[in-house]
């Protein structure tokens, strides 16, 4: 099989220990009795799904959850047995083979379990679907919103003959990354009438992404959904500060193709944006836009050997172009993500160059950029 990107000198580093370590903190903080469930959606914030999956899986989470349904299929075709959650709306046409997996999906509606029900009929599935119940507290993006809407469901799926399982019920707060409490609380206050609906509760209970489990007494929960500080990313970007020292997993290096002499006066790259001030040092790095190294980072720099080198000119699609401090040969290192010597670029760095959120930095790093793994 050819793997693009192979034969490139450019390489995302996923450090596993780093993943092992953050884990490990998490675990000792969190009560005993709470599991802790890896969020590995988005090929692993970018990580590598199975890779990921595995490292937390040694170091102590119980389940995971993934956003779509494919992506739980690979972990089963993986070979992980553990519980795993589809957080997102999975088509009710897909009820047998979720059941058949031994998957459990979320839930936001009484019209999917009445399809799904219909359908695991239809296909005379016996094994169970397991359910997690998504109430919408005030994220406003999927599950149920009204005491009234959530009873009739829980009666379905406690009918004698139900092919659910009722296994979860959980909600998602919008602002548990924030300083400010006044919202979060609102949801609280929103997911306890919810929760009063429910006589008997589920296996799982579970409130908490990565930010309310690292800044919030969360209600009740007995798993947390631990996603974005698995990385060693702060959910809360500079914001607040985690209770421990995340270590930040993954790096991202290349090596300089081509190195020149700019004279004075000679334009860079698309639109000739760039103009030599002065006779230059140039070096062209192996990595655009396609690979996810956003356009918007002109202005920007990355380390080669260790030192600051602006980016210079536009981006292009697969090569960018750096002024150099003096020349250096063809194969020196370009640190993008991660540390060289006494210099350090984050994802955060990146994201905040260009108006974002590291979260959007590292699941938009492209296939093409072959993930090498460290234990
Ligand atoms: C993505 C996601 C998480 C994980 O969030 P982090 O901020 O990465 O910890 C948890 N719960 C739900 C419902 C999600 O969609």
């Amino acid at each position: 099989m050819v793997v693009i990107g192979e034969h490139r000198h450019t390489q995302v580093k996923i450090d596993l220990q780093a993943i092992k370590h953050n884990i490990n903190e998490e675990m000792t903080r969190k009560d005993p009795l709470t599991e802790l469930w890896a969020v590995v959606k988005a090929n692993g914030y970018g990580h590598g799904i199975i890779q990921v999956a595995q490292a937390a899986k040694q170091a102590g989470a119980t389940g995971f959850c993934v956003a779509i349904l494919d992506e739980a299929l690979a972990l089963r075709a993986a070979g992980i047995t553990e519980p795993i959650l589809v957080l997102g709306i999975t088509e009710p046409e897909y009820a047998p083979l979720i059941a058949e997996k031994d998957i459990s999906v979320a839930v936001g509606s009484q019209e999917w379990l009445d399809q799904a029900k219909s359908i695991l009929a239809a296909n005379q599935v016996s094994a169970p679907l397991h359910v997690h119940l998504a109430l919408d507290t005030g994220m406003g993006r999927i599950g149920f919103q009204t005491p009234a809407e959530l009873s009739v469901a829980v009666k379905t799926l406690n009918t004698p003959a139900s092919p659910f399982d009722f296994e979860g019920v959980f909600t998602h707060f919008a602002t548990a990354d924030q300083a400010d409490d006044t919202y979060f609380e609102h949801q609280i206050d929103n997911w306890k009438q919810l929760i009063a609906v429910i006589d008997e509760l589920p296996r799982y209970v579970h409130v908490s992404n990565s930010a309310t489990s690292l800044w919030h007494q969360a209600c009740n929960g007995n798993m947390i959904r631990f996603g974005v500080a698995l990385y060693g990313l702060n959910p809360s970007g500079t914001e607040l500060t985690s209770p421990y020292r995340l270590h930040p997993a993954l790096s991202l290096t290349a090596q300089l193709s081509f190195v020149k002499k700019l004279a004075r006066g000679k334009s860079i790259s698309y639109g000739a944006t760039y103009t030599a001030a002065q006779d230059e040092w140039i070096g062209t790095v192996p990595i655009g836009y396609a690979d996810g190294y956003e356009r918007r980072l002109q202005g920007f720099h990355v380390l080669v050997d260790g030192e600051v080198c602006e980016i210079v000119g536009r981006v292009c699609m697969d090569q960018m172009m750096v002024r150099l401090p003096h020349e250096v040969p063809v194969g020196s290192t370009v640190t993008l993500v991660g540390t060289d010597g006494d210099q350090t670029i984050t994802l955060q760095d990146i994201a905040d160059y260009c108006g974002t959120i590291h979260y959007e930095i590292a699941c938009g790093l492209a296939p093409r950029l072959p993930r090498v793994y460290t234990e």
